[in-house]
């Protein structure tokens, strides 16, 4: 593994401690080693530079007036739970999120084994004993530093993987593993909130013909027009636009009547329109035009999403019918 640099910028570390002798020492140690040092005198002053200033690590007193460095550290764990719940950090390993967060280290005088077990218990990342042992306090603090550093990078290009894993590479859009977790997760809420789901799909009409006259390259360029035509008229927070697959695109629509989505569908068809992708083999029109199949239903839990699906495939099949470039609508029985 390669060796991880510290920050360009110095770190900037946290000394809570209420004797002024202790933290002057450590501040002069700290200092000496290239780090910005900033100063609390107790625990509850300790929380308040912390939000303030957001250090790279803690080194906390155990014992000290007003509030304690075990009182102090269990509240530094719910604030750094408050700002991953926040910044809407997804992740599925619990443990890396836990690692993530600004490291503290106890530095105290008490070295029996209860407030050891305590100290590790409320969340502290280490532990060190008084008198301090500067050579050792150094390795630390640069591991730790080190290590909170690793994580965060870990952190961050977790969550990129995962938003990759969830997103169609060619038109940006989500891709068809996202669109089945999604729609389940709606199915689901929906049902329980008693409010309508609808679906639509999207078929871009002879698009074989497009890729067999312009090329493959000038398909894949359409099929990323097509994704953000899309994507423009499906703009509410919750709506979802995937690729379903080729050149067939889905828009999941919450809490949307059959209604509610006929209109959006015809907002995305005349968009398309109005893109004017030039398609001279179309049989219904010079441009790329798309075929929309629409289904409405209550979601049920005694059932699942497939019944939907099934239903706006049968709605596109008859748009396709009825001659192409044109929506139609269904409602299904829950
Ligand atoms: P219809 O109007 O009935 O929908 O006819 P169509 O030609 O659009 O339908 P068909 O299913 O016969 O053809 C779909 C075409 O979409 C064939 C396939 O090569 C093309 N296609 C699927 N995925 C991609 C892609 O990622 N890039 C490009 N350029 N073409 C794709
Ligand atoms: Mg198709
Ligand atoms: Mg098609």
């Amino acid at each position: 593994m390669n060796v991880v640099s510290l920050p360009e910028d110095p770190p900037v570390i946290l000394v809570v401690d209420d004797d002024p002798s202790m933290r002057a020492v450590i501040r002069r140690f700290m200092e000496k080693d290239g780090y910005r040092v900033v100063e609390a005198v107790n625990g509850e002053q300790g929380l308040e530079v912390y939000k303030r200033l957001q250090p790279h690590l803690v080194l906390l007193d155990a014992l000290m007036p007003v509030m304690d460095g075990f009182a102090c550290c269990t509240q530094l764990q719910l604030i750094a739970s408050e700002s991953i719940r926040d910044a809407e950090v997804f992740t599925h390993i619990k443990s890396l999120q836990d690692a993530s967060r600004t490291p503290v280290l106890m530095i105290t005088g008490l070295d029996d084994q209860e407030s050891v077990d305590r100290a590790f218990a409320v969340g502290a990342t280490d532990y060190l004993t008084k008198p301090i042992h500067w050579a050792v306090l150094r390795q630390r603090v640069r591991r730790l530093l080190q290590q909170s550093q690793l994580y965060q990078q870990l952190e961050l290009a977790t969550r990129e993987l995962q938003r990759l894993a969830n997103l169609d590479g060619l038109t940006g859009v989500a891709n068809r593993r996202r669109f089945d977790e999604y729609l389940d997760a709606e199915w689901q809420r929906l049902a329980r909130e008693n409010l309508p789901l609808s679906l639509i799909l999207c078929d871009i009409d002879f698009f074989k013909k497009y890729n067999d006259t312009y090329g493959h390259q000038a398909g894949d360029a359409c099929l990323r027009r097509v994704a953000d035509a899309l994507s423009f008229c499906a703009r509410r927070s919750v709506d979802l636009v995937a690729r379903y697959g080729g050149e067939e695109f889905a828009v999941i629509l919450p809490d949307t009547t059959v209604a509610g989505a006929s209109q959006v569908a015809e907002e995305i068809r005349a968009v398309v329109n109005t893109l004017e992708i030039a398609h001279a083999q179309s049989a219904v029109s010079h441009h790329v035009t798309l075929s929309l199949g629409i289904a409405c239903t209550q979601p049920n839990l005694n059932l699942d999403p497939t019944m939907l699906i099934a239903s706006a495939d049968a709605a596109l099949y008859q748009a396709k019918a009825a001659g192409r470039n044109t929506y139609f609508p269904q409602t299904c029985a829950p």
